[in-house]
């Protein structure tokens, strides 16, 4: 099966199970020229191309009707440089194989987001983000990429080489190109001490500024129909390590919040009226923790209750008052929601069509358990985030389209200028892609 989520009868879906496909072909290439040979033959066939990673998207930006690229075979480290700083990986390396692999060489990355299932080329071609008030997106510690282009030929780039293409091929959405290594910044590894702890939701808001201001990354939890938040701070550390304790983790984070979590989803899905008691315990469930471990651990943790969700980021400034509209929204409202919102940050980035690019910016993401309809909170929040000028994430679920696109990114002339030139055919098209993109 591969790392893709699933595929049976030559049909393809995505971990959420919002998206299926049913590709003409695949491919498992072992090497950038039998990648390239790949895109060569479906060109000379007038197929599209489609490289996927883990399938860990929501929206069906990794779907094709055409010739599907698995990643499985274009895996591993090809290159540390230590004294670059640097690691160069093959496009389909899966997150956790990469962090791994670093850790035992005494390196890490400097952020991350919640989850590393995703392959490395799949996580940043959609700008996978964690939380962080210095340090920005899993794309942003990109320092050099290689792609095979529509014509079958290897296009490498960095911020000396082709600048052009760097500046938007880190986030790539999969139009420019398909990736086939990744060079990223590293850093001698390091501890994190994390401080996790509930805090009341009025609190947390009034005291947003300074909790971003005084953590190197702070993120919270609101569990919709109460007013609790579940807050995580993240620091560096002179250490000594401590993780959290083996049976208390297993306790905490996979019986409390995975398999009981389940549980309580599942009644909740039965029984929709019972949704904010069961909202009161789960957000009363995990108490105050602290521990101190290096940077994966601390970063990324299993989440094995699948859901679907939809993330905008919005201007920092508007993250509050944004949020605040949310409740009131929710509160007023007959919904009944299962899953906290999540609340993190990221600061600007210089990347064409990064969700922070060249501005200061706060993630809200909401979500529902999968099998539940999720329509009506989806779109009642969308129309709260696009007034704030939100910018949705490419590989959650959003509405939007070019025209809204080309007014809240600045430099989207320039991303479809730059697939112009890439790709005038259009060998690396889907349906999402026309929508966001235009064409
Ligand atoms: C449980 C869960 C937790 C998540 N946590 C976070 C989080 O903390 N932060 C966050 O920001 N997002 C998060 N996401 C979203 C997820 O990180 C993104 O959707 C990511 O893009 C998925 O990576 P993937 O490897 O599954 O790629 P896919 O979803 O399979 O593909 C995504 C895109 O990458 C393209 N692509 C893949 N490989 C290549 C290649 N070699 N060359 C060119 N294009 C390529 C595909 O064509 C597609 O356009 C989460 C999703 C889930 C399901």
């Amino acid at each position: 099966m591969g790392s893709t989520a699933s595929a049976r009868n030559g049909t393809w879906r995505n971990w959420g199970g919002t998206v299926s496909a049913r590709p003409a072909r695949e491919a498992s290439p072992a090497s950038v020229e039998e990648l390239a040979a790949v895109v060569r033959r479906a060109a000379e066939d007038g197929l599209p191309v489609k490289a996927v990673g883990s399938g860990h998207s929501f929206t069906s930006i990794a779907a094709t009707d055409g010739v599907l690229i698995r990643p499985d075979l274009l895996t591993g480290i090809r290159d540390i440089d230590r004294e670059a700083g640097t690691v160069t990986v093959e496009a389909g390396t899966p997150l956790r194989r990469l962090n791994v692999a670093l850790a035992r060489e005494g390196l890490s990355l400097t952020n991350m987001g919640d989850i590393m299932e995703q392959t490395v080329s799949g996580a940043t071609s959609t700008g996978t983000h964690g939380t962080g008030r210095d340090s920005a997106s899993i794309a942003a510690q990109i320092r050099g990429l290689e792609l095979v282009t529509a014509d079958g030929s290897v296009l490498t780039c960095s911020e000396k080489e082709n600048p052009d293409v760097f500046a938007a091929a880190r986030i790539g959405l999969g139009a420019l190109g398909v990736v086939t290594a990744v060079t990223f910044a590293v850093e001698p590894v390091f501890l994190l001490t994390a401080r996790e702890e509930p805090m009341p939701f009025d609190r947390v808001c009034a005291e947003f500024d300074q909790l971003h201001a005084e953590n190197e990354h702070f993120e919270f939890y609101w569990f919709p129909h109460t007013g609790s938040t579940n807050t995580k701070r993240n620091n560096r550390s002179a250490g000594p390590e401590r993780p959290v304790p083996q049976l208390k983790g297993w306790i905490e984070d996979e019986f409390l919040s995975n398999g009981v979590f389940q549980v309580a989803n599942w009644v909740g899905r039965a029984v929709p009226a019972s949704i904010p008691a069961i909202a009161q315990i789960s957000s009363k469930a995990l108490s105050a923790r602290t521990y101190t471990d290096i940077p994966y651990k601390v970063f990324t943790s299993p989440r094995r209750v699948r859901f679907v969700e939809m993330e905008y980021a919005v201007p920092r400034e508007a993250l509050v008052e944004t949020l605040r509209e949310l409740k009131a929204m929710i509160d007023r409202s007959r919904l009944r929601v299962s899953f906290p919102v999540e609340v993190r940050t990221a600061p600007s980035d210089d990347i064409t069509l990064s969700t922070a690019s060249g501005r200061d910016s706060a993630y809200i993401a909401v979500h529902m358990f999968k099998g539940t309809p999720y329509q009506r909170y989806f779109t009642a929040a969308e129309r709260l985030f696009t007034a704030h000028e939100g910018r949705p994430h490419w590989g959650k679920i959003h509405t939007r389209d070019a025209e809204y696109f080309s007014r809240v990114y600045p430099r989207f002339a320039e991303f479809t200028a730059l697939r112009d030139r890439l790709d005038p055919e259009r060998r690396f098209r889907n349906d999402y892609l026309r929508r966001i993109l235009g064409t």
